[in-house]
């Protein structure tokens, strides 16, 4: 099966790349770098070096390329940032998404795989949280995933494009070969083993007056390697739908902390500060849908094996991809 990846030298695409290939499937890697690194791309890939707002380039490459299916993951994913400016996140997220979509209707690609996210539920009314929960995204990063969610459902129904919308909840974790390099890191686990590493004095724990046991926000981590496993799982799913993915084992900040310094034996001085404007308290999946429908099974459930595969890539790349 041949593979169109966009974003496939981010975090999560890098790490799903790899993975397909692994499996033996033809991926092509398409990345305008933009909070990528050429590095992530795994040598065995073919790279084309693209931006998605370059309509007619992409229809180029999905007409010539004859793609069996389309994995979107080129998307901006801070939360602090879209609150701060909400058009960067419609323009990308959004506008540039519709152009993968159309270049792969116009391309006979019969499979869409999207990188959606938790944050399409904003403050959940249920949790742990379903498919069939509310979305009111208090975000616009997530209200951007979610109206492209939305639309895609409408190039199935009028174009036979068959979707999975892919919720991750927390993404973390790495592979032996590929990782999490953020330039600025905005993301909890990296951010600590950074303070461990010796390259932050100290964290920031954002608010502990939630309404949650210790105060600090739960979040539901998930593999890295189990989000590619429910990629390729996704590409044989019987009907376009949405799935959540997470373990469904919600953790708080300061739990990571604690985990985190076991991990390391660094002790990773934190300070609590005010709260993140945009954190919703509390984030829980519940991935029985995935399970049930996708046959996926992670791997990888709790946080200390999350966050000592982060440990051990960061030992490999202390300065990340730039080496
Ligand atoms: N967080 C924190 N300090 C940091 C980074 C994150 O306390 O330096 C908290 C953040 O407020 C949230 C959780 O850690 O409650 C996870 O945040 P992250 O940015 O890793 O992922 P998000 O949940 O925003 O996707």
């Amino acid at each position: 099966m041949k593979v169109f990846v966009a974003g496939g030298a981010g975090y999560i695409g890098s790490v799903c790349t790899e993975y397909l290939l692994d499996k033996g499937y033809d991926v092509t890697v398409f990345d305008g770098l933009i909070t990528g690194h050429r590095q992530a791309v795994d040598p065995r890939a073919k790279f084309i070096y693209g931006n998605l707002e370059d309509r007619d380039f992409l229809f180029k490459c999905l007409c010539e390329g004859r793609y069996d299916a389309v994995m979107h993951f080129a998307a901006f994913s801070l939360v602090g940032e879209s609150m701060k400016d909400p058009g960067k996140y419609f323009k990308n997220n959004l506008g540039n998404a519709i152009n993968l979509a159309d270049a792969a209707v116009k391309g006979g690609v019969k499979r869409f795989v999207f990188s959606s996210t938790a944050a399409t539920f904003g403050i959940p009314e249920e949790m742990p949280i379903r498919e069939t929960t509310a979305q009111k995204p208090i975000n616009p990063y997530g209200e951007s995933k979610l109206c492209f969610e939305k639309a895609l459902r409408w190039y199935s129904d009028i174009h036979g494009l068959k979707y999975a919308a892919l919720r991750y909840f927390n993404a973390a974790g790495a592979s032996e070969n590929y990782g999490e390099d953020h330039n600025p890191e905005s993301h909890l686990i990296p951010i600590l083993l950074q303070v461990a590493a010796g390259k932050r004095a100290k964290a920031m724990l954002f608010g502990d007056d939630y309404d949650t046991p210790d105060g600090t926000c739960i979040r539901d981590y998930i593999h890295v390697l189990d989000l590619a496993q429910a990629h390729e799982k996704a590409l044989y799913a019987p009907e376009s739908g949405h799935y959540n993915l997470g373990t469904g084992a919600g953790l708080s900040v300061k739990q990571i902390l604690e985990a985190a310094r076991k991990v390391t034996g660094h002790p990773i001085p934190a300070d609590v500060v005010p709260r993140r404007p945009g954190d919703p308290p509390r984030l829980i999946a519940c991935s029985d849908k995935a399970r049930r429908e996708l046959g996926w099974k992670p791997q990888y459930e709790d946080a200390e094996t999350i966050i000592a595969s982060v440990w051990k890539w960061m030992q490999k790349h202390p300065d990340g991809y730039e080496f």
